[in-house]
């Protein structure tokens, strides 16, 4: 079972828009503000790390749980690791139980290290560019219940993603017949604002060939939590 209700959500944004996560050629994926770890074992079971022992249709339905969850769980066990392909770096502040196939990091990613460090576990002999297929960011601070002070905690998160994103997200390959990697993409949970719109139109926009706001239905009503699904990384346009 998933260690966390996000799980479903990141299932629903991949089963909705394209399965992205579920393409072959991927081989490297960040998970940021990844405890408990529910999205990175989403990740784990697409790349083949995880053999889950729930089938696609117990999934489809699982957002709807609510009191069957723990009869599933019991009814189809746990989950069971196989040998997988590529390489998931899994970043939080809070400790990570160990995933098969997952690099757990602790550590603030807001922090003048963590990038270096990221990095560092992104390159390995499978993908020796170090750059990501994927990056994903469920990161979001506590929130204060002062809407300016969260809406900042919210873009200096954003800000810091998309430098991170800016500098090791995969280029489309020039010849795509002998490198499938396609244009990254960027998964990057955001606090509804118009600042927040503001941050969109200036650095999603320009830089990724399609750009669309998700407020996944498994997510809490009334939150101002949203998501941009950025895809097709074209490298820096501007700034
Ligand atoms: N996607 C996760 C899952 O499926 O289990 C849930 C993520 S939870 C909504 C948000 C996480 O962001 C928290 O675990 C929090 O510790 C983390 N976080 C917030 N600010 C962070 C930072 N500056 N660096 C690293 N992690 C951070």
């Amino acid at each position: 079972s998933y260690r966390s209700r996000s799980a479903f959500k990141l299932l629903e944004i991949d089963k909705n828009w394209g399965r992205f996560l579920s393409r072959d050629e991927i081989c490297a994926v960040v998970d940021l503000g990844a405890a408990p770890g529910g999205w990175s074992q989403v990740v784990a079971e697409k790349l083949g790390w995880i053999n889950p022992a729930l089938s696609d249709e117990d999934m489809d339905i699982a957002p709807n749980f609510g009191l069957n969850e723990r009869a599933r769980i019991d009814k189809f066990g746990s989950w069971s690791s196989t040998a997988g392909r590529g390489v998931v770096v899994a970043v939080d502040l809070l400790p990570i139980a160990p995933i098969p196939g997952v690099h757990t990091l602790q550590m603030d990613f807001l922090s003048p290290q963590a990038a270096g460090a990221v990095k560092t576990a992104l390159s390995t002999p499978e993908n020796p560019s170090g750059m990501a297929d994927i990056i994903l960011s469920d990161m979001a601070a506590n929130f204060s219940g002062n809407r300016v002070r969260d809406v900042e905690s919210s873009l200096d998160i954003c800000h810091s993603v998309f430098q991170f994103a800016k500098d090791n997200l995969h280029v489309a390959a020039a010849n795509h017949r002998t490198d499938k990697r396609r244009g990254g993409t960027l998964l990057l949970k955001h606090f509804e604002h118009p600042l927040s719109k503001g941050f969109r139109e200036e650095y999603l926009d320009p830089n990724f060939n399609s750009v669309n706001y998700i407020k996944p239905s498994a997510s809490r009503a009334g939150s101002a939590e949203g998501y941009w699904l950025c895809r097709g990384w074209k490298g820096l346009r501007s700034h």
